[in-house]
């Protein structure tokens, strides 16, 4: 078995994951006759505080039929300047929504933010949609005390605001609240269920009903109406019912991958960022190149990904134990030593 730090995209569905998506109650869900689909829908909507939900296949699926459906061809939007959204969507919000995006910092400064907004002016687009994310990619959470901020700021120049909470039940996790709470400061909500929560596939976009039932037309228009997606939705159900509580197993073994990264010579965390299942750090090229670290780690059965930025990410998941961690560490020491 492998040891996989590079993502926690890697986490395989549990058993009773599998179980549920072989008994899975189906229907034709374009006709809405899923009722596994309908409940999956019911409790990502529930367990948000939003009235609706839409089950779509993935997460850049659900940022990006948020952002079709808030917006006109045309307008302007405002993104984090690394969020997934700018980032790692293809420019898909160009592409499909025909929509400008302008960034703006991570640490979303309000002040900054307010003067970003466009006037009733003939030489300026329109914005039609604020951004933010939470948890961020870089492995930070954003403040409550924040998000309120910014919502009501967007409020109060009738500015919708989409969330990217791709990993919203890790921020809810780290800042001990609801994910009700942090759901609260946007009106659209996208959330993965097929990250640190183990399911295979699919995320869930929420909103109101009205926002809900434009964006499922929307949904059929990039090709995303699933016929019997009950077999995925089953195992999504429970992803929000049994793997949200766990995750603080994850944040605990991220810290301590953490402080045994520490025990090697030049390795420098971002304590700074170390808020859930993500270590950031670097290690000098003088001690291990990139190259030697990647394939002497996976010749000893763990796969990293190598430096973004000059930076490496270990993220913690399921499939990451403790002992695991103490694995990696003393394989780092290992290759390390002989290399030099
Ligand atoms: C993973 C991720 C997404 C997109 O998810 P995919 O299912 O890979 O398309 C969106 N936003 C953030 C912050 C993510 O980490």
């Amino acid at each position: 078995m492998w040891i996989d730090l590079r993502s926690d995209t890697v986490t395989q569905p549990t058993d009773e994951m599998r179980q549920a998506m072989a008994s899975a109650e189906v229907g034709d869900d374009v006709y809405g006759d899923d009722p596994t689909v309908n409940r999956l829908e019911e409790i990502a909507a529930d367990l948000l505080g939003k009235e609706s939900a839409l089950f779509v296949p993935s997460g850049t699926f659900g940022n990006q039929l948020a952002i079709m459906t808030h917006t006109h061809s045309g307008d302007e939007i405002l993104v984090g300047e690394d969020s997934h959204i700018l980032m790692h969507e293809v420019g898909a919000a160009a592409k499909l929504s025909g929509v400008q995006t302008r960034s703006f910092p991570m640490d979303i400064a309000t002040d900054k933010l307010k003067k970003m907004i466009r006037d009733d002016d003939i030489h300026v687009p329109r914005t039609g949609l604020i951004c933010v994310e939470n948890a961020l990619s870089d492995g930070r959470v954003i403040p409550l005390s924040t998000m309120k901020t910014v919502y009501a700021l967007a409020k109060k120049q009738s500015i919708p605001i989409h969330l990217d909470g791709a990993r919203i039940f890790n921020a809810a996790v780290s800042l001990d609240i609801m994910a009700s709470e942090i759901a609260s400061c946007a009106d659209s909500v996208n959330v993965c269920l097929s990250k640190g929560l183990c399911a295979p596939i699919g995320s869930v976009l929420v909103g109101t009903c009205d926002f809900i039932a434009k964006a499922r037309k929307n949904r059929k228009l990039m090709g995303g109406g699933l016929r019997q997606a009950g077999i995925l939705a089953a195992a999504g159900i429970i992803a929000l019912n049994e793997m949200v509580t766990r995750l603080t197993d994850d944040h605990k073994n991220a810290r301590y991958l953490a402080d045994r990264l520490e025990e090697i010579e030049s390795c420098r965390v971002y304590r700074d960022r170390l808020d859930i299942n993500m270590v950031f750090f670097t290690l000098s090229e003088s001690v291990i190149s990139d190259s030697a670290l990647i394939s002497g780690l996976h010749e000893a059965g763990i796969k990293i990904s190598g430096k973004e930025d000059g930076e490496y990410r270990f993220v913690t998941h399921c499939g990451v134990s403790a002992e695991n961690i103490d694995t990696v560490i003393q394989a780092m020491k290992n290759i390390i030593a002989n290399h030099s």
